[in-house]
């Protein structure tokens, strides 16, 4: 049942539109993340359901009422932010009951939850501490619990892991999916780090400048991108891009070097000009895969190699360029692609290499638009080839 809905949701400032025409669908229980660069408009999106923003156009509903006009406090809908903003003259306990006293609940129902979210959040032992005496996780622990003892139909949560350590952050990413588990509350998540919306969301809604660019599972975003842009944005090290041209169903980057049959596998007609996609774990050193038939060769020059520990990360370019001193962006996006490998790899920068690409892991985008054409190339054996079985007569 959808829990959450903005229809055609619209908010300017001035010239400036922060979110355009976003539509989303939430189902009750579900957590979705909003992800995208610094400024493409998350939270302002957020601000929207949460009604500390009014859209200039668009339609809000929580629950199946329309809420675009409505104030935060009649929303049913709670809030935690990057900024732990605990109240720093209460203790844990009246900063967590704040919220329930200004509705005038009954003391016995007010101690029942916050008991309850006292329990799950594993701070009944610190219910009589100040703000002051407790560590970054813990204040974040006890916002959060704030915003679970209101009981809310919606979550509303902007980067609120934003301002932990490392290694909090990812303890605190298991801890927020295990209370959603539990809780089984909608939940909207703003974070710019996809790794946080990769590992917690039933579905990421991926923004660019205010436009909502794939809202879909998590996988699906990484397999099957609607667009360069997502495709760009999520994996890390990220997809690189070749612009090439198709000729006679071969798509040829003069750059790179490299031929990629691509006369099977998509359904419709594809254009001339083509950007190819592949992301470094798809790119192979061949002599790792020896005569693998669903691969596409091409001998490259190994520009900068950067080990990582459990894999190494190596630039890649054309053979037929210099090597220019590894910075990337001297290279052009374009003209590089990125292999990860064996820790263990022998290579060095000026070193030549052949790799395979993993036919079934190239995506094709459309170079104008940057909308994806086709997600993976059938495997290419020999009989694959032969012109009989592809069903065409021979010349
Ligand atoms: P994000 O959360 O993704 O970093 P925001 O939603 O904060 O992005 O901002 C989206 C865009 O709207 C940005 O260009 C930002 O400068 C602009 N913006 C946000 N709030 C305001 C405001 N109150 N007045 C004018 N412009 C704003």
């Amino acid at each position: 049942m959808t829990n959450l809905k903005l229809s055609d949701v619209t908010k300017r400032y001035s010239d400036v539109v922060a979110v355009d025409d976003m539509n989303l669908d939430v189902e009750e229980g579900e957590f979705i993340s909003l992800i995208g660069p610094s400024g493409c408009g998350k939270s302002t999106t957020l601000e929207t359901i949460s009604g500390l923003t009014k859209p200039t156009d668009g339609r809000i509903e929580i629950a199946g009422e329309d809420v675009t006009d409505a104030p935060p406090k009649d929303r049913n809908i709670a809030m935690v932010f990057q900024n732990i903003a605990l109240f720093p003259h209460m203790t844990v306990r009246e900063n967590m009951t704040f919220g329930l006293r200004l509705k005038h609940y009954e003391e016995a129902e007010i101690e029942d939850r916050l008991q309850q979210a006292a329990d799950i959040l594993q701070i009944d032992g610190m219910l009589d501490r100040m703000p002051d005496e407790l560590s970054g996780g813990q204040r974040q622990r006890v916002a959060i619990g704030r915003a679970i003892v209101m009981d809310p139909e919606v979550f509303l949560m902007d980067e609120p892991l934003a301002n932990l350590d490392a290694k909090l952050r990812v303890h605190m990413r298991t801890e927020l999916q295990r209370l959603q588990q539990t809780l089984d509350v909608t939940t909207v998540y703003v974070t710019h780090d996809q790794a946080e919306a990769m590992t917690m969301s039933d579905r990421i809604a991926i923004i660019n400048q205010g436009e909502l660019q794939q809202f879909a599972p998590p996988l699906e975003c990484y397999n099957e991108p609607a667009n360069r842009f997502v495709a760009g944005f999520i994996g890390s090290p990220s997809m690189r891009f070749v612009d090439g041209e198709v000729d006679e169903g071969t798509f040829h980057a003069a750059e790179l070097d490299l031929h990629v049959d691509v006369s099977q596998g998509s359904a419709t007609q594809l254009p001339t000009r083509l950007t190819l996609g592949i992301r470094p774990e798809d790119v192979h050193l061949a002599a790792n895969r020896p005569a693998d038939a669903g691969t596409t060769p091409a001998t490259l020059t190994v520009d900068v190699v950067q080990p990582m520990g459990d894999e190494l990360v190596v630039y890649l370019h054309g053979t037929d360029r210099d090597v220019l001193g590894g910075d990337e962006a001297s290279n052009g996006e374009t003209s590089q692609l990125l292999m990860t490998t064996d820790p263990n790899a022998n290579l060095e920068p000026g070193q030549t290499v052949d790799v395979v690409l993993d036919r079934e892991q190239i995506h094709l985008f459309d170079p104008s638009t940057g909308e994806a054409l086709v997600h993976g190339l059938p495997e290419q054996t020999d009989a694959a080839v032969a012109p009989g079985d592809r069903g065409e007569s021979t010349p």
